[in-house]
């Protein structure tokens, strides 16, 4: 069975030793107080940076998911007014869930066939900006300056659940990132990952809001020591750090996967009937690919990939019948794509 869906998508093959493994060393059944436990959060946190370069001062969470730190955005770092800049349904639902929870929140979307421009978006009462940088919704990526005409005292949060561990990311850009492992890190899903720069720790700091379970605070207090304040998924978090271990660093990572979103573009432009949901070559995502077609052609490759077991991502929303989604995730081998495009060459 081949996926190509983005999220949940292929695990690295290796996570099957890896789960055998955890059983083996007995970490499953540790206290996350103990030693064993912490010395591997250590672990893991140090691997993370290190592989995707992520800065030395920069804080590295783990949650339960994407949603959640969505959640702990609004709760912890926004002082009065979240602004949100989207095109497509993962934004739209972070404005959604941030307007439910008691703080003010406003709003710009932008067409996705067109480049965003930071110019004229930006809320000036806002405190902190929230970006989509790769909408997995509708295949489309953010390449802008995020910090472009904003003051130092605004935090810029950006969703990179679908791009984090395929492209190289420009850290500084941002105070706030968030992502969870089911998608381009290519692990069983369950966990979020947060990674907040000084700014945005001095933010929480500020506030000082610890009213919820998952108060950015406590998180953050109890990470200084390696612990956290509540059982984790140590599993997940013994999965990362395996994977972190065996991947070539970002930059090796991204290289392949742009040339290979690059390759495959093309592929369906020039070798398939099929047409690119994206006509702007500059907001097309490198991790994510929507593949548009008539009603009938969709159909009948999506069966035909069924009787070849291979999964196509379904198209989002209104786009269902009409188009599919491929996920370029580093889990997934060139081998695959080959046997993937032979299936659309027909
Ligand atoms: C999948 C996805 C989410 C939600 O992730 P969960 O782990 O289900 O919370 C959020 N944002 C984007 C861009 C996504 O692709």
């Amino acid at each position: 069975m081949l996926t190509f869906y983005p999220g949940p998508s292929k695990v690295y093959p290796k996570v099957a030793n890896y789960l055998q493994d955890a059983i083996k060393e007995g970490i499953l059944s540790q206290n996350h107080r103990s030693l064993a436990f912490m010395d591997m959060l250590k672990n893991c946190i140090l691997a993370f940076k290190q592989k995707l370069n992520i800065p030395e001062d920069y804080q590295v969470y783990f949650t339960s998911s994407a949603t959640e730190c969505w959640e702990i955005i609004s709760q912890s770092l926004v002082k009065h007014q979240s602004h949100h800049i989207f095109n497509g349904a993962f934004g739209e639902k972070w404005f959604d869930y941030a307007t439910q929870l008691d703080k003010t929140t406003s709003c710009t979307k932008f067409d996705f066939q067109t480049t965003f421009e930071a110019k004229n978006s930006y809320s000036t009462h806002a405190d902190v900006i929230c970006f989509t940088q790769n909408e997995t919704s509708n295949a489309t990526q953010i390449s802008a300056n995020f910090r472009q005409e904003t003051n130092s005292n605004v935090l810029i949060a950006i969703d990179v659940t679908s791009s984090l561990g395929g492209i190289e990311l420009d850290w500084k850009m941002g105070d706030i990132w968030l992502a969870s492992v089911q998608k381009c890190l290519g692990l069983p899903a369950g966990m979020g990952v947060m990674i907040c720069s000084p700014n945005a720790i001095n933010r929480a700091k500020e506030i000082g809001e610890r009213k919820h379970y998952n108060s950015l605070l406590f998180i953050h207090e109890n990470f200084q020591k390696y612990q956290t304040h509540y059982t984790p998924n140590i599993l997940g978090i013994y999965l990362l750090l395996r994977i972190m271990e065996q991947i070539p660093d970002i930059q090796t990572i991204s290289t392949q996967i742009k040339s290979r979103a690059i390759n495959f573009y093309d592929f369906i432009t020039s070798k398939t009937s099929l047409e690119l949901l994206i006509e702007n070559t500059q907001v097309r995502s490198e991790t994510v690919i929507a593949i548009k077609g008539n009603i009938d052609e969709i159909l009948r490759l999506k069966q035909k990939a069924k009787e070849n077991n291979i999964i196509l991502g379904n198209g989002y929303g209104a786009w269902k019948d009409t188009t599919f989604r491929i996920a370029n995730f580093p889990a997934i081998e060139d081998w695959e794509f080959d046997k993937l495009k032979t299936l659309l060459r027909q």
